[in-house]
C-alpha cells in the first residue's frame, strides 16, 4: 500500500496554516508517507480577492506553497501533488477541494473568478477535475450556515482529521445518501503538532494528480484514521 495525504495547507499561501512547505514536506517524510496534496486555500467570487494582483500573480502566489513543497519534495523523495481547496468568497465555510487540474488550467481559465459555485463546480468537473466537498458540515463561528452541493459534487470527506465524530459521521451519512464516495483528509495546518491523520491508502503507486483522481473514480483507494 502506498499512503497520502490528501488535504494539506502551507503556511507560504494558508494565512491560517503555522507550517512552511518544506517543512510540511520533511514531516510526511519522517511518517513514511509515499506523498502528499498541497491543496492550499483558493478564494473565488470576484476582483476583491486579487487584492490588486493580476489573474496570473493571483494563481503564481497560490502555488507557491506546492512549488516549494515540490521542489522539496524531489529533492527527499517524496511524491508531491497539486490541487487546491476552493472557497467562494460570499460563501465562507463551504470548501471544495478540487484534483486532476494544474496551474496551467487555472491560468488559461481567469473566468472561475466569477463564477457562481455550481458553476464552478460543473466547470472544473467538465474538464475532468474532481470535487470533493471538504467537512461538510464543519460548524464554526464564522460559517453562517452549513451548505450542500449534492448534484455537483463527486465526494464528500469523511473522516476529516480535524472534524468531530458527529461532524464526520454525519458528513458519510449524507454521502451514502446521495451515493457520493467518501473520502479522507487531515486538513492539516499545523505540521508535525497534529497528531491525528486521515488519508488515502492506494495499491498502485499514484503516478499524478490526473491518475489520483482516476483511482478515486474507480474506487480503487481505502481511506485511514490513525493517531499518532
Ligand atoms: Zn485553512
Ligand atoms: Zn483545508
Amino acid at each position: 500500500m502506498y499512503r497520502y495525504e490528501t488535504h494539506c495547507h502551507t503556511k507560504e499561501v494558508s494565512l491560517c496554516a503555522k507550517i512552511p512547505a518544506k517543512e510540511v514536506v520533511r514531516f510526511y517524510k519522517k511518517q513514511g508517507y509515499t506523498g502528499l496534496f498541497i491543496t492550499d486555500h483558493f478564494k473565488c467570487g470576484g476582483d476583491h480577492c486579487l487584492q490588486d494582483k493580476s489573474w496570473e500573480t493571483y494563481i503564481y502566489t497560490s502555488c507557491q506553497g506546492y512549488a516549494r513543497a515540490k521542489e522539496a519534495g524531489d529533492q527527499m523523495g517524496v511524491d508531491v501533488f497539486f490541487g487546491w481547496e476552493y472557497t467562494h468568497a460570499s460563501y465562507i465555510g463551504a470548501d471544495f477541494l478540487t484534483f486532476g487540474l494544474d496551474q496551467d488550467w487555472l491560468l488559461s481559465h481567469p473566468e472561475i473568478l466569477h463564477m457562481p459555485i455550481r458553476d464552478y463546480l460543473t466547470t472544473v468537473r467538465n474538464a475532468g477535475g474532481l470535487a470533493i466537498h471538504a467537512h461538510p458540515f464543519r460548524e464554526q463561528g464564522y460559517i453562517e450556515m452549513i451548505r450542500l452541493l449534492p448534484r455537483h459534487v463527486d465526494g464528500v470527506e469523511s473522516p476529516n482529521a480535524n472534524r468531530t465524530p458527529f461532524e464526520n459521521q454525519t458528513a458519510a451519512e449524507y454521502a451514502e445518501k446521495y451515493g457520493l464516495f467518501l473520502f479522507a483528509g487531515t486538513d492539516n495546518h499545523r505540521g508535525k503538532d497534529q497528531t491525528r491523520f486521515c488519508g488515502i491508502d492506494t495499491e498502485q503507486k499514484v503516478q499524478s494528480e490526473a491518475h489520483f483522481v482516476h483511482l478515486l473514480k474507480q474506487g480503487k483507494f481505502q481511506r485511514f484514521d490513525i493517531q499518532r
